[in-house]
Order: C-alpha cells, then sequence, then structure tokens
C-alpha cells in the first residue's frame, strides 16, 4: 500500500471515530431531553462527551464537528453546575445539538414525540477493503435510516459481531488484505451465532464457482462479482432486512368445536400468527369484514350448513376471491375431499391434525397468497402500493376517519425535473431514483402511512389521523433530506428534488380531496418547485 493511500485510510479511521463520537453526545442529550429536567443528574456526561468530542476533531481537522462541539462545551460550563436548564439556554444549547446533528448528517429523534421516522433498526456493518466506499455507502445508508459501521479489521468485525448481532454484513471477499480472507472471518464469525448472520459478499478479482460456494456455503446471501455501486447496494440492503421483518399472517378459522377451535387457537399463537377463532357459521360475513384474513381454515360438517358452503359465499365476495381456504375434517374419503376442493377450498387437511402439519400448511399457503397480492396491488419497479390499489386504500381511510372522527391528509408528490435527470443520466439511473425516493418515504413515515406510486414520478402518500401542519411539517422535513442525499451515477452524483402538496379532509369524496392535493402540488410547481403547499380547505 502506498503511503499516502495508508495516510488517507489512517485519516478515514479516525474520522469515524468522531462521528461515533459525536453520536455519544446527541445520545446524552437524547437523554436529557426525553427526560425532562435531568440536565443537572446527565450533565457531567454530556460536558466529558463533548470535550473527547473537541479533541478529536480538532486532532483529526474536522472543524465542523469541533465547531460544534466547543459551542455545546461552552454553554454547559457556562451555566451552574446544579441548576436545572432555563428555557433560553435550554434553546442555546438545543440549536448547538442541531448543529452537531447536522455535520454528523444523521437525524436525531429528538424534539419531536410524533416524529415518525426513528433508527430503530439493528445495524448494518461494512467490512471493505476500500474505506472511501465504505464511507460514502454508510453516509448513503444513514439516509435510509440504516445504523451502519465500517471495521478495518477482522478483530474488530468479530468482535462487534459479539457485542451486537448484526442485520447483515457487506463484505469483501479478500477483506483483510489475502485472497479469501474475508470468508474464512465470515466462517469463523458464524460459528459464534446459532442462526447465521446473513452475509453480502462482493469481490472485484474472484468470481469463480468454488468462491462463490465457499461464500454461500457460511451465509452469503448475495454474490456481487464484479463488485457494484453503492445504490445497488442500498437497494439490496433495503430489500433484503425487509424481508427479514415477516408480518404474522392473520388466520380466520371457523369450526362448530368450540374445543377444536381452542386448540387451534393456542397452536396458532404458538406459531406467531394472528388468529381469530369463530364457532358460528353464521358469524362468517362480520368476521370476514372485521378481521381480514389472509387465510381461512373451514370445518368441513357444521350444524345448518357444510364448510363447502360456506367457501361458496366466501368465493361469491371479490375482496376475498383468492383468500386461500383450508378445509378440517375427519373425512378420509378422497371423492370427497376432491369435490371439497372443486368448490373452492386449496388444501384439506385431515383430523386428528399435526400441528407441524398444520403450521407448515399455512405458512406455504400464506407465502404464496402474499406474493400474489403483491403482484395484484403493488408496482413493480418500486414495490409501492399501485394507482388503483392507492385509491383503494384512500376510500378505506376516508371511511376510517369519518367513524372515528380523525383528521386525514393526503399528500401528493412529484419529481422537479424528473425528464432532465433521464436525459443527462439515462432511464436505468432514473429508475433508480424513483427506487430511492420510494425507499425513503417508507422509511422515513410511519407504519400506519400509506405511500402509493400515483403515476411515473408521482407519489401519493396517505397520512391518517394527522393534522394538516403536521403532514406539511413531516413532509417538508423529508424533502430537505431527500434533496440533500447525493444519487450516484457512475463516478459522478447528483441531486434530485421534489415538489409537494398536501390536502386534508375535509367530509369530501376522495375524488375532491386529491383535486385539491394536485392544486397543491401545481401552486408548489409554480412556486420554484423543492417546496411543500398546503391546500386551502
Ligand atoms: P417538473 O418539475 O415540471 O415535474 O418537470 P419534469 O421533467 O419532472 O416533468 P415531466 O412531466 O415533463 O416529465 C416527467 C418525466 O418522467 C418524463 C418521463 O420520461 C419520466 N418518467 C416517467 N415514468 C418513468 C419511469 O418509470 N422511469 C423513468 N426513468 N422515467 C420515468
Ligand atoms: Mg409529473
Ligand atoms: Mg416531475
Amino acid at each position: 500500500m502506498s503511503d499516502a493511500s495508508q495516510k488517507e485510510k489512517l485519516r478515514q479511521h479516525f474520522a469515524r471515530r468522531v462521528t461515533t463520537q459525536a453520536r455519544v453526545v446527541l445520545d446524552t442529550w437524547q437523554k436529557i431531553h426525553t427526560n425532562n429536567g435531568s440536565f443537572t443528574s446527565h450533565r457531567d456526561e454530556l460536558l466529558s462527551a463533548a470535550d473527547k468530542l473537541v479533541r478529536y476533531a480538532q486532532r483529526f481537522d474536522m472543524a465542523g464537528h469541533a465547531e460544534a462541539g466547543s459551542n455545546i462545551l461552552a454553554i454547559v460550563q457556562r451555566w451552574p453546575k446544579d441548576e436545572p436548564l432555563d428555557e433560553p439556554t435550554g434553546q442555546q444549547l438545543q440549536d448547538a445539538i442541531d448543529a452537531l446533528a447536522r455535520s454528523t448528517l444523521r437525524r436525531t429523534d429528538q424534539s419531536n414525540a410524533e416524529a415518525p421516522h426513528q433508527f430503530r433498526r439493528t445495524p448494518v456493518y461494512i467490512a471493505l477493503a476500500n474505506g472511501e466506499m465504505a464511507n460514502r455507502l454508510i453516509r448513503q445508508l444513514e439516509f435510509f435510516g440504516f445504523r451502519a459501521s465500517a471495521y478495518d479489521s477482522a478483530e474488530e468485525l468479530i468482535e462487534a459481531c459479539a457485542l451486537h448481532k448484526p442485520e447483515t454484513i457487506l463484505v469483501d471477499v479478500n477483506f483483510g488484505g489475502e485472497p479469501n480472507m474475508g470468508i474464512a472471518t465470515i466462517e469463523q464469525l458464524q460459528e459464534r451465532h446459532d442462526t447465521p448472520i446473513p452475509i453480502i459478499f462482493m469481490s472485484d478479482e474472484d468470481g469463480t464457482i468454488q468462491t462463490r460456494l465457499r461464500a454461500s456455503r457460511c451465509g452469503g446471501e448475495e454474490f456481487f462479482y464484479p463488485a457494484v455501486d453503492p445504490g445497488q447496494l442500498i437497494e439490496k440492503i433495503e430489500t433484503y432486512t425487509h424481508g427479514n421483518t415477516v408480518e404474522p399472517y392473520r388466520v380466520l378459522v371457523l369450526d362448530d368445536s368450540r374445543a377444536q377451535a381452542k386448540f387451534m387457537e393456542t397452536v396458532l399463537k404458538r406459531a406467531g400468527m394472528t388468529a381469530h377463532i369463530i364457532t358460528d357459521p353464521m358469524e362468517i360475513i362480520n368476521a370476514l369484514d372485521m378481521f381480514c384474513p389472509e387465510i381461512i381454515v373451514l370445518d368441513m360438517y357444521m350444524p345448518g350448513c357444510t364448510g363447502m358452503e360456506i367457501a361458496r359465499v366466501i368465493r361469491q365476495q371479490d375482496k376475498f376471491h383468492s383468500v386461500p381456504i383450508i378445509y378440517l375434517s375427519a373425512e378420509d374419503d378422497v371423492t370427497k375431499q376432491l369435490h371439497a376442493m372443486s368448490l373452492g377450498g386449496d388444501d384439506f387437511l385431515t383430523k386428528p391434525i399435526d400441528p407441524k402439519h398444520l403450521i407448515s400448511t399455512l405458512h406455504n399457503r400464506g407465502r404464496r397468497a402474499r406474493s400474489l397480492l403483491a403482484l395484484m396491488i403493488r408496482d413493480s419497479l418500486t414495490g409501492l402500493y399501485n394507482h388503483t390499489h392507492t385509491l383503494y386504500l384512500l376510500d378505506q381511510e376516508i371511511v376510517r376517519a369519518q367513524q372515528k372522527n380523525q383528521p386525514l391528509c393526503f399528500a401528493m408528490i412529484d419529481i422537479d425535473y424528473f425528464k432532465k435527470v433521464n436525459d443527462t443520466f439515462g432511464h436505468p439511473i432514473g429508475d433508480r431514483v424513483l427506487r430511492s425516493l420510494s425507499m425513503f418515504l417508507k422509511q422515513r413515515l410511519r407504519k400506519t402511512d400509506h405511500v402509493g406510486r400515483y403515476g411515473g414520478e408521482e407519489f401519493a402518500i396517505l397520512l391518517p389521523d394527522t393534522r394538516p401542519s403536521d403532514a406539511r411539517n413531516v413532509l417538508n422535513e423529508i424533502r430537505e433530506r431527500f434533496s440533500e442525499l447525493k444519487q450516484p451515477a457512475g463516478d459522478r452524483e447528483f441531486n434530485v428534488t421534489f415538489s409537494c402538496g398536501v390536502a386534508a379532509w375535509d367530509n369530501e369524496s376522495s375524488q375532491s380531496l386529491r383535486e385539491r392535493a394536485d392544486r397543491a402540488l401545481y401552486a408548489s410547481k409554480e412556486h420554484g418547485r423543492n417546496c411543500v403547499t398546503l391546500a386551502d380547505t
């Protein structure tokens, strides 16, 4: 390694130490802030954290951090040791903290209890031979709410994994300098965990089957050869970690035997599924509406009607046309089973039921139903809800807002000068921007909000139970953050902005609400773009 690159590597290593220390300061402030008045008990902690930050930042020439740290230090030192902060000083300190947060390029979650976005994920670890690439990735990942840290040596990586198991590790096949040393490190590391950590391998030199096999055997879920750019990697990490959190399946069980129903409930709950049990067939319509099951289990024989008759009624409703139906019965007559299946059933389980068999059947059916549903309601480029489904959700949310007497906001987003992005960098990069905005929106919004791709470069957002001013603030924050995000295009980078219109539902039709949001969006465009406009009522 040349002298210059050695130095650069060192500099990057220490730069990370500074940002890590900045986070310690931010976390300490967070503790003070979330627990009002506890300034006195955390004062010394804040003081020493800020002091250390200033020393590190000065030593490693990071002026922004040094200045922000010095400001914090000065304010804390000026204030009497055992007195709670007064309001103006609290505000001063907050401003200094905000400045530090900005230079650390990571949003802290303080100050706004309603802030929808939090860094709630477990970390992503990065072990790359190229330190500059690692740093660039970390900065990008943080925009998407990932907590990422990079490591320079196998020992550091192993130690970090022992302390805190990461969501995934991105590792160079030759991390550590020698061929395959990255894989060897992972092999060693996986031995210490009961369930393997999913690994994303990349390599610029070695894409042979031997290496790929070895990588795959120690938990390699992905293998990039040749190595890819940060944009693609982040997409992988995102889709990958998203897939990790599977929502529990919602299973509706209809069985007239109370004992059998209870047994099913226990088995399902133990398997982590959400079960809704009914014993009266006449309750089925109500249960479908209220519970919206993803899988339905029906007893074959019940007083008053059969499971097959119930299945036929269920299938008459469009909404439940593709929900898997599984029959349960002591029936072992194959002809009758076949007949039952022809009437809209998907599977047949014979009593007494083996819980393992039941659960694996439900899992298979559920997984397949979800992927089919995703094809129907999601946009294939971004994974967001498509136009039709977004409108359907809007209708639902309007009904809910009316019933619960809660506010509801609808926002439309349109990327600014997107044609120019396509013209300058090409359509594939344009697509990448659309995906990055989708990930960004999903990450920054609450779980109860809905994000849809409304059209080409237009997005729609439903914000239930949100007041117009809050919706505007949230979207404005997202707008600002997104505009700072560096979009990679080969070895170039560029920024993209969007315009937004928000309308609060005002006892009107879905169409009227959408039109008002659209007019507000148009006003944002007129106003020079890169801004959020709230529609008049
Ligand atoms: P404005 O700020 O006024 O919104 O300007 P604009 O260029 O964004 O608006 P315009 O409506 O003129 O152009 C939208 C462009 O979006 C044109 C179209 O080629 C592009 N686009 C639409 N869908 C996709 C897509 O799926 N992928 C890519 N890469 N581009 C798309
Ligand atoms: Mg447009
Ligand atoms: Mg546009």
